[in-house]
C-alpha cells in the first residue's frame, strides 16, 4: 500500500492527556483530524501548594472521549494509538488489581519541596545533573513517588511482593488500556522523572537508593515509536505505538527533527525545546537536557527551557484583576494602548523558571504614570509572555552555540496575532506560526503511525504545512531597550519572599 493512500484513510486513535483536560482525536497522516472530543476533570488543592488528580478520573475521561470520536466511525481504519501526557505527574497502583492507590501528584505540586532540599544537602545536585539532566526540582517525579510510598502504608507491602506498580501518565493509560498486561513508559516520559539515566538509559540506582524507589516498581522503558502493546478497543487490537510527553511530541509535530531546530508552545505556562540531535546537550544557563524521542535506533536530545507563568497571566487579567472577557479579547485591548507608555508587567507569580531560576520572586507591574490605563496593563501583560521567550532563547543560543534564525510556535495563545508580531520584535526574528496550533497531539499521531510502520519520518518531512511568519517590524535599537527595561523590571521582582509557600 502506498503512502498517500495511508495518510488519507489510516487514522491514529491519538490520546492527549493534558493538565486540565483529557481529549482523544482521530487523525490522519496528513495531519487533518476526523473527530474530536475533550472532557475535563476535578482540579484537587487539598493545601496550599499541593494539586491533585484523580487517577480513575483521568482514565474514565479518557475512555468517554475514545468513544465519543469512534461513534459512527469504522474502527478497522483506526490502525495505531499515540498518547501523549502531562509530564512528571505520578500516580501508584496495584499491579495485580490495577486499582490506582491514592491521587495522582500533579507536576505543579511542591509538597515535596524539602525532600528536595534534603538531596541537595547530600550533595547529589552535580549527580542529577549529570545523569538525568535535570535540575533538583518537585516539579520532577522521583520525589512525588517517594512520598506516595511513605503515606501509603500498603505500597511497602506491595513493594515486597512485587506487586507494586509507580508510573507517569502514559504508562497508567497504558496498563488501563491493556487490562493491567503492562507496566511501560517511553523514553522521554522516563526522562522527565529525575530517576533515568539519559546517557546510558537506565534508571539510575544512586537516585533509587536515594528516593527509596524499588526499581520493581518502576515501568520498563521503550522507544517513544515502536510496539507498546495492543489496547483491546470495541473488539479490535489496536497496537499502541507512539508515546511522549507533551512537549516533546509538540517538538516533534513541529517538525523539528533537525539538530538546532527550536519550537516554543505557548500554553499555560511556555516550553522552548531545541532538537540538539545525538548528543545530550549541557546547560551553563539553567536550561534543562532531556531525550526528545527515541525511535528505537537512536535517541534524539533536546535542550529545554520553561516558563512557569504564560497564558496564566492571560488568565490573571480575566480571572482577577477582571480586565478581559476571554483571552482572545487581550489582543483588542493591547492593539488600542498608548504607543509610548512603556509599562512592563512580571508575572512571576510562582517565582521564575529558565534562566532565573527564582522561587523567591513574586509579581509586579512598572512604569506605571497618570495615563496609564487597563490597555496598557493588557498589553504588557501579554508583552512579558514574548520578554520571558527572549529570555529562554538568548539561553539557548548561549548554550548551543549555534545562530537560530527562526521561532517556531504553537499553543493556544499563539492565536494571538499582537503577541507573535511582538515576539517577532523582540527576538529580532521570524515567527513562524503554522495553520494548525496543535503541535501535541499531531506530533504523536505521527509518532504512532511511523511506530506501526504506517508511514516514515521523511514522508512527514515532506508533507506540505501552511504556515503564517511574522517578520520583526521594530527597529533594533527600540527592541534592545525595550527588552533592558524587562531585565531591569525582572531584577527587582527576584529574591521578594522569603519563603517557598
Ligand atoms: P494548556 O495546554 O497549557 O492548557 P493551551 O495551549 O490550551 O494551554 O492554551 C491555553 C492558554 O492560552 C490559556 O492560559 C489562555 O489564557 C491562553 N490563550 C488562549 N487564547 C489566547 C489568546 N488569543 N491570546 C492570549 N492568550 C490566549
Amino acid at each position: 500500500m502506498s503512502y498517500l493512500h495511508n495518510v488519507k484513510s489510516n487514522l491514529v486513535l491519538t490520546l492527549d492527556q493534558g493538565t486540565t483536560s483529557s481529549r482523544a482525536l482521530l487523525i490522519r497522516g496528513d495531519g487533518a483530524a476526523e473527530a474530536s472530543a475533550q472532557y475535563e476533570f476535578t482540579q484537587y488543592f487539598p493545601k496550599q501548594g499541593w494539586v491533585e488528580h484523580d487517577p480513575n478520573e483521568i482514565w474514565s475521561t479518557i475512555k468517554h472521549a475514545i468513544n465519543d470520536v469512534l461513534t459512527g466511525i469504522d474502527v478497522s481504519r483506526v490502525k495505531a494509538i499515540g498518547i501523549t501526557n502531562q509530564r512528571e505527574t505520578t500516580v501508584m497502583w496495584n499491579r495485580k488489581t490495577g486499582e490506582a492507590i491514592g491521587r495522582a501528584i500533579v507536576w505543579q505540586d511542591r509538597r515535596t519541596a524539602s525532600m528536595c532540599e534534603q538531596l541537595k544537602l547530600q550533595g547529589l545536585g552535580e549527580h542529577v545533573y549529570k545523569t538525568t539532566g535535570l535540575l533538583i526540582d518537585a516539579y520532577f517525579s522521583a520525589t512525588k513517588m517517594q512520598w506516595l510510598m511513605q503515606h501509603h502504608p500498603e505500597a511497602q507491602i506491595l513493594a515486597k511482593r512485587d506487586e507494586l506498580c509507580l508510573g507517569t501518565i502514559d504508562s497508567w493509560l497504558i496498563a488501563k488500556l491493556t487490562g493491567s498486561e503492562l507496566h511501560v513508559t517511553d523514553v522521554s516520559n522516563a526522562s522527565r522523572t529525575m530517576l533515568y539515566d539519559i546517557h546510558r538509559m537506565q534508571w539510575d540506582q544512586v537516585m533509587l537508593d536515594a528516593c527509596q524507589i524499588p526499581e520493581s516498581a518502576l515501568p520498563a522503558v521503550k522507544p517513544s515509536m515502536g510496539f507498546f502493546g495492543e489496547a483491546q478497543i470495541n473488539g479490535l487490537n489496536i497496537p499502541i505505538s507512539g508515546v511522549a510527553g507533551d512537549q516533546q511530541a509538540a517538538l516533534f509535530g513541529q517538525r523539528c527533527f533537525s539538530r538546532g531546530m527550536v519550537k516554543n508552545t505557548y500554553g499555560t505556562g511556555c516550553f522552548m525545546l531545541m532538537n540538539t540531535g545525538q548528543e545530550a546537550p549541557v546547560s551553563s544557563h539553567g536550561l534543562l537536557s532531556t531525550i526528545a524521542w527515541s525511535d528505537g535506533e537512536k535517541v534524539t536530545y533536546a535542550l529545554e527551557g520553561s516558563v512557569f507563568i504564560a497564558g496564566a497571566a492571560v488568565q490573571w487579567l480575566r480571572d482577577a484583576m477582571q480586565l478581559i472577557d476571554n483571552a482572545a479579547e487581550s489582543e483588542y485591548f493591547a492593539l488600542k494602548a498608548e504607543e509610548k507608555e512603556y509599562v512592563y508587567v512580571v508575572p512571576a507569580f510562582a517565582g521564575l523558571g529558565a534562566p532565573y531560576w527564582d522561587m523567591y520572586a513574586r509579581g509586579a507591574v512598572f512604569g506605571l504614570t497618570r495615563d496609564t490605563g487597563k490597555e496598557e496593563i493588557i498589553r504588557a501583560t501579554l508583552e512579558s509572555l514574548a520578554y520571558q521567550t527572549r529570555d529562554v532563547l538568548d539561553a539557548m543560543v548561549q548554550d548551543a552555540g549555534t545562530s537560530i534564525h527562526s521561532l517556531l510556535v504553537d499553543g493556544g495563545a499563539s492565536a494571538n496575532d499582537f503577541l507573535m508580531q511582538f515576539q517577532s520584535d523582540i527576538i529580532q526574528r521570524m515567527v513562524v506560526r503554522p495553520k494548525n496550533i496543535e503541535a501535541t497531539a499531531l506530533g504523536v499521531s505521527w509518532m504512532a503511525g511511523i511506530g506501526a510502520g504506517l508511514w516514515t519520518m521523511k514522508d512527514i518531512g515532506a508533507l506540505h504545512i501552511n504556515h503564517q511568519n511574522f517578520k520583526p517590524k521594530m527597529e533594533q535599537g527600540l527592541a534592545d531597550k525595550r527588552y533592558a527595561g524587562w531585565q531591569k523590571a525582572v531584577k527587582r521582582t527576584m529574591h521578594w519572599v522569603d519563603d517557598e509557600p
